[in-house]
This record gives structure tokens, sequence and C-alpha cells, in this order.
């Protein structure tokens, strides 16, 4: 790998940018993601910027127990996102349906079928800090060698 690869990498895994997706949640998950925008966690500090476009992202935070009217909008918009690229379940609802999960109920976890996921933040909902916590932890996942998995 060049020098100016490595510092693109270096550089690069300063600035993850995230996009999230809710599939069918009762909104406890939405509200602990737009928590950590704020003073109080400071996503930014860490070099983690959210945002609404997938063609931008390198993280996809699924929220939300999968109904059937995601399915093919959780694929489609994991398609749109370039590789390199992870996904991570935020609450329980990705991962078992939750409390939506019950005789009658009109869902289709885990997201785990749908998409690949690289990691889970469990909780009902999980705290800010562990959904950071998460996405840190991936980052080196992505940015290893990001501008050769780029070509
Ligand atoms: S995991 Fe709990 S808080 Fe999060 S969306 Fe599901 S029911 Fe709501």
């Amino acid at each position: 790998m060049s020098v100016l690869q490595k510092m693109k990498n270096a550089v690069r895994s300063r600035s993850i940018h995230v996009s999230y997706v809710d599939t069918g949640s009762c909104n406890g998950c939405d509200i602990e993601v737009l928590a950590c925008l704020s003073p109080r966690y400071d996503l930014e500090q860490y070099g983690i910027y959210v945002h609404n476009n997938p063609r931008e992202a390198d993280v996809l935070l699924v929220i939300g127990c999968c109904t059937p009217q995601w399915e093919d909008k959780l694929r489609s918009i994991w398609e749109k996102i370039p590789e390199p690229k992870v996904a991570i379940a935020i609450g329980n609802c990705p991962v078992s349906g939750c409390v939506f999960n019950r005789d009658g109920g009109y869902v289709n976890p885990p997201a785990e079928k749908h998409i690949p996921i690289a990691a889970t933040v469990p909780g009902c909902p999980p705290r800010p800090t562990e959904i950071i916590r998460a996405i840190l932890s991936l980052a080196p996942q992505v940015f290893e060698d990001y501008e050769e998995k780029k070509e």
C-alpha cells in the first residue's frame, strides 16, 4: 500500500458516516440515537456524523422489528451503501422483535435475515454510550485498508 493510501486510510478513519433506518419501532431506540447527537454525548467529537443519504454512509444503524413492508426497503438501502460497510442492529427489536413479536404480530425479525448484521446493541432501548461504543468498535473493520477495499 502506498504512503498516500495509508494517509487516506488514517484520515478517513476519523470520519465515520452513519445512516439509520427504522423498520418499525416504538420510537424508543430512535430517541436514543438522536440523543447521541446531543451536547451530552456529542457524537461528532468521535468523528461520527449522522445523515440521511445511504450512498455516503459507512455504517447503517437498523432500528425496529422488521415489519414485512420494510423488508425490500431495508435491502434496497443496504445495497445503496458503497463498500466497505457494516450494519448494526440497535435494540432488541431487530434481534428478536421484542414486544412486537407475539401471536398475531405482523413482524419478521431478525434483521440478520434480510441484510448482514455485523454487531448488535441489545437493550430496550440501549444507552447512547453503548450505541457510540458499537460504532467505534466496528470502525477498524470498515477502515482497515479502506482505499483498497473501495477499488
Ligand atoms: S427495542 Fe424497545 S425501545 Fe427499541 S424500538 Fe424496540 S420496543 Fe422500542
